[in-house]
């Protein structure tokens, strides 16, 4: 699957250095985008290598602010986690993701994964094993179609207390992935003791990939590494024809980035899995 029209159902993201006045103006704004009705979710496929189909997707939150337009989470996620709106505004996320999901399903748009992040706040929050629950309850979404992808600051404060949520959360049937893989400061650690069900490359060791590069050796043990430890190994940020047939070569099974789609409104995300089931 290759999306025909890149631009189609994508949008430029605000995204800029901000002064103090316009952080202010955000803080604010964010306070009352909820009630408003102001955040969407866009969707990026996951497509396998080998078959060209998409296998899943990953909601990402964006936030149609009335003035300034599409506001990029990686501006707004932060502030939400200062102030704690990250807590409902990610309950918000999982059920939108989850009702989505399931209205995929009814038409007949065949099982595939629906992915959301999880922020290290959100997953402190004291009921969440409980939240996710009630919300695969009350969709009726399939929990195993269900996938957390969380990153390893979450671990930092403390292991056992994570391990025992994770435990928790795959007892419910929803699988974990292990976002933005090789970043941190002992990802090996982490996943020797947390239980994970899928490992995602990060962005930074797709970016520069070449030929006879350190990248291609480190990316090459990833993805052994993550066979040996019977997890999915998802490459992120592929935008490129090199990047992919380096990847193919390293045997590398599911891919996600703008050389095949952007993330993409829901109608544009419906649109291409109906051209995927059909294909
Ligand atoms: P992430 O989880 O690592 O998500 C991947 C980011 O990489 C997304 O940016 C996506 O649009 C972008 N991307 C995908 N393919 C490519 C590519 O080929 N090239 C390049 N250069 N970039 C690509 P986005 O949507 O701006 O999200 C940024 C971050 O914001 C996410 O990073 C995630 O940490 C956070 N985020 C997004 N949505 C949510 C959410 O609902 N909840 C929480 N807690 N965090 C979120
Ligand atoms: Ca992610
Ligand atoms: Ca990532
Ligand atoms: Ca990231």
């Amino acid at each position: 699957y290759r999306s025909k029209e890149q631009g189609r159902g994508t949008c430029q993201l605000y995204n800029p250095t901000m002064n103090a006045k316009e952080q202010f103006i955000l803080e604010n704004s964010l306070r009352h985008a909820l009630d408003r009705d102001e955040f969407i979710l866009h969707y990026q496929p996951k497509v396998n290598i080998c078959t060209g189909e998409i296998v899943g997707l990953e909601a990402l939150v964006r936030w149609e602010h009335p003035e300034m337009g599409l506001v990029s989470p990686a501006t707004f996620i932060p502030i939400a986690e200062e102030t704690g709106l990250i807590v409902e505004l990610g309950e918000w996320v999982l059920r939108t993701a989850c009702q989505q999901a399931v209205l995929w399903h009814k038409l007949g748009l065949a099982p595939l994964s629906v992915a959301i992040n999880l922020s290290a706040r959100q997953f402190y929050q004291p009921n969440l094993v409980e939240i996710v629950a009630q919300v695969i309850e009350s969709t009726g979404l399939n929990p195993q179609q269900l996938e957390l992808e969380i990153t390893e600051t979450i671990a930092v404060k403390n292991m056992e207390f994570a391990k025992s949520i994770l435990c928790n959360l795959q007892a419910l049937g929803v699988h974990i992935a292990m976002d933005d893989f090789g970043t941190g400061y002992s990802s090996l650690n982490y996943l020797k003791q947390l239980p994970f069900n899928t490992l995602k490359i990060d962005q930074s060791f797709i970016q520069d990939l070449k030929p006879a590069s350190k990248d291609v050796e480190i990316i090459n043990a990833v993805i052994a590494l993550g066979k040996g430890l019977d997890l999915k190994v998802v490459a992120e940020g592929v935008d490129n024809e090199e990047q992919l047939e380096l990847l193919r070569s390293l045997n590398c099974e599911i891919v996600q980035g703008y050389l095949f789609s952007r993330p993409l409104s829901v109608d544009s995300t419906t649109d291409i899995l109906q051209a995927n089931w059909l294909q």
